[in-house]
């Protein structure tokens, strides 16, 4: 995602708001929506503010079940050998050694690549989506989406994406190991660790997303998208101060849905004390009608200082969060196949 992508009126608006700690999620949630003089952010949030998640939810299915667990250590251990290979953006040669990398942790499982070659502002890019999947018992498909290139523009500033493409692409490994060598007593789980996520130039519709536009529209020609029950994009989920936005361009019943999870993880107080639309890899979905969520902190260190800048180091990283992000979204699919 980028800055463009963030209402700066939002993010101290609702920092503001839970700051004051008197306020329930709830409230807060509304004190967000009414202090925001975003239009874009006004009509959806009135809309959400009236059915809070708590009140929102149906009764827990199958909540009887183990709670899902991933290695978060193994996790952080994988962002730490992400970040090793330097700045990635699309077309490099540190982008290409990620992409071995991805694909030696998926040896034996179902790989298929979504490659073509991108025509921007700064020239031809070869972009390739990189896809595993594994099968389950009932018709329909959740997808796990996770960027894994960096920023362009910053190619040249020692920037090394902990976060922002870092942590997305080692939690969907992670996630690999979790559905490895397993029946999948549930829809097939399709990881997609997604390409050309980061604007070259500026963000706009035309530059950025350029992996995951390709992919929806592939998806739209061949049928895929009508198979697919839900899809969630992690971005930025390692900062050690997790807050989950309640991303609006989201699919509300999803986004509940997470929140059920969260509560049955026992992580609810990370979850949707801000709520307001951001820009990411979901959207070429959503504007397809698959029901979508972003599972993102776009709040990342004081005032957002740390997104899209050098300082997106491994510091401010903790593996407890990629075990918050991590096991909230293994109940989410685990409540999305008993749905
Ligand atoms: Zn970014």
């Amino acid at each position: 995602m980028s800055e463009s992508r963030r209402d700066g009126t939002l993010s101290i608006v609702c920092l503001s708001g839970v700051l004051a700690g008197l306020l329930t999620l709830a409230l807060a949630s509304v004190a967000c929506s009414q202090g925001s003089s975003a239009p874009s952010l006004n009509s959806s949030a009135a809309a959400v503010a009236n059915t809070t998640p708590s009140e929102a939810l149906p009764a827990a299915p199958a909540d009887s079940g183990p709670l899902p667990h991933i290695d978060s250590r193994r996790a952080f251990q994988y962002i730490k050998e992400i970040v090793a290979f330097g700045t990635r953006p699309m077309g490099s040669e540190n982008h290409k050694k990620l992409e071995n990398y991805i694909t030696a942790h998926l040896k034996g499982d179902q790989v298929e690549d979504d490659a073509f070659t991108a025509d921007t502002v700064e020239g031809k890019f070869p972009v390739r989506n990189i896809i595993a999947k594994y099968p389950g018992t009932k018709d329909g498909i959740i997808v796990i989406l996770g960027h894994y290139d960096t920023v362009y523009p910053l190619r040249n500033t020692g920037f090394v994406g902990a976060n922002d493409g870092g942590s997305s692409t080692a939690i969907l490994i992670e996630y690999a190991n979790q559905l490895r060598g397993k029946k999948r007593d549930g829809y097939s789980v399709w990881l997609v660790w997604t390409d050309g996520e980061e604007a070259v130039r500026h963000w706009s519709d035309t530059d950025s997303l350029y992996g995951t536009r390709h992919l929806a529209e592939k998806w739209e020609k061949d049928g895929t998208l009508k198979k697919i029950k839900a899809l969630l994009v992690m971005d930025m989920i390692g900062d050690a101060d997790l807050n989950i936005e309640r991303e609006t361009n989201g699919t509300p019943w999803l986004l509940d849905l997470i929140y059920q999870a969260a509560g049955r993880t026992g992580y609810q107080s990370h979850f949707y004390a801000r709520q307001g639309p951001i820009e990411d890899d979901h959207l070429p979905f959503v504007r397809r009608g698959v029901p979508s969520a972003d599972i993102i902190d776009l709040d990342y260190g004081y005032n957002n200082v740390f997104h899209h800048s050098p300082q997106d180091t491994i510091d401010k990283l903790s593996p407890r969060s990629l075990e918050i992000v991590g096991n909230t979204t293994l109940e989410a699919i685990r409540l999305l196949d008993h749905r």
